[in-house]
């Protein structure tokens, strides 16, 4: 279900995108541009951070659509948070993207609720989208916003051991 309209001249792309539990509405045009212009030198360097991005380049090309659809460039400006290792030895990272959107229809709120939502899945990522309780919003990021929260299960990549 795409929308397009045209303003100004410039081609503004919105879409509506129905995925599992959420109806929510992206603009494209005004995410892509936030996230083509973000310098990754200001997101975190610790290695945890920079294990994720490696993995990043890996992606397969279904998790790497995903993340395009809506706009984002999933090595930038998200919170990649380490919760520690699974047992068959990868890391838990739990985390969130923002977006440039609206939650049409769904739930809006994820952090003790996470167990009980219609997640979607692909590949090792679990993923869910909320507006209630925006955290660590860029000061330049543009309104409205939505969160796109994720856990993943990836694997240590890294020559440097994990801290
Ligand atoms: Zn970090």
């Amino acid at each position: 279900m795409l929308k397009e309209h045209r303003v100004q001249g410039e081609l503004q792309l919105t879409k509506r995108i129905v995925i599992t539990d959420w109806e929510i509405e992206v603009d494209y045009s005004k995410t892509k541009e936030y996230y083509s212009n973000h310098k990754i030198d200001d997101d975190c360097t610790c290695t945890s951070c920079m294990n994720y991005r490696f993995n990043c380049k890996q992606f397969s090309n279904e998790l790497l659509e995903f993340f395009e659809g809506l706009g984002i460039d999933p090595s930038k400006e998200g919170e990649f948070m380490d919760f520690g290792v699974s047992k068959e030895g990868s890391v838990i990272y739990m985390g969130f993207y923002h977006l440039v959107g609206r939650i049409l229809d769904g739930p809006d709120y994820v952090d003790d609720k996470w167990e009980e939502l219609n997640l979607f899945k692909i590949n090792e990522f679990e993923f869910g989208f909320s507006s209630l309780e925006l955290r660590c919003v860029p000061d330049d990021f543009p309104d409205p916003v939505i969160q796109l929260e994720f856990k993943a299960i990836l694997p240590w990549l890294l020559e440097v051991p994990r801290e």
